[in-house]
């Protein structure tokens, strides 16, 4: 199966910025890219040093969770990348994160409503609050996968933290910022006053013009 090295420096570089931007802690999250062509997901390996991370320390696994190339112990939430890869053909992407705000909303139990037209346009209508599992088990990826559903492009998970998916690397880092950035202002909205949210027409409006119309032509 041919390996795309490009891949693992996506990786690599995903790492270091989700570290440097405080959308994590420490070695927790993990990373995953899939190549369109091949089929083939290119993984963080576990408990690792983002800073320290090199190209060939990446896991390569195909998506029966079989090891294709890389001599590092992958992240233990392979399995929840590969439930992600598996219900969503649109995803190419899939960041799992130990973010602040977001966290707060799991923890109880929280949705997080589109409260910003970013939000609106690339994260879905809503986000939901997973159901629990322990990290690293089938039941995580199980459970992840059915609360992200078709459309959404994240999920949160309770007393944990928060996966987000793009179509691309690119668009997967931008969820994550975009959800705990309106996971912060919903929680201070919560605080002073009653939150105004965005109607289900508005919605779709704003999610068809980013997809058909924003940006240079
Ligand atoms: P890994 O370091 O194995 O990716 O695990 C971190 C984590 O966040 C588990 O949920
Ligand atoms: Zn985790």
């Amino acid at each position: 199966m041919k390996i795309n090295e490009s891949y693992k420096k996506i990786i690599v570089d995903s790492g270091k910025t989700m570290l440097e931007e405080g959308l994590t802690v420490g070695t927790w999250g993990n990373i995953s890219a899939r190549d369109p062509e091949t089929g083939l997901v290119y993984i963080s390996p576990s408990g690792m040093d983002y800073r320290a991370i090199k190209t060939s320390d990446i896991v390569v696994l195909d998506l029966d969770l079989n090891v294709v190339d890389g001599e590092r112990v992958p992240s233990i939430e392979k399995e929840t990348h590969i439930a992600v890869y598996r219900a969503r053909p649109d995803v190419n992407a899939v960041i799992h994160t130990h973010p602040l705000y977001s966290t707060v909303l799991g923890v109880n139990g929280m949705e997080l409503p589109a409260v910003s037209e970013d939000f609106a346009q690339i994260v879905g209508d809503k986000i939901v609050c997973s159901v629990y599992a322990l990290p690293g088990t089938k039941e995580l990826g199980e459970n992840v996968a059915v609360g992200l559903g078709e459309e959404r492009n994240a999920v949160l998970l309770p007393n944990h933290g928060t996966l987000c998916t793009g179509e691309d690397m690119k668009t997967a880092l931008t969820v994550c910022h975009v959800v705990e950035k309106s996971a912060h202002i919903y929680i201070l909205a919560l605080n002073i006053g009653t939150p105004h949210l965005i109607s289900a027409e508005d919605i779709r409006a704003m999610q068809d013009y980013k997809k058909n119309h924003y940006g240079q032509r």
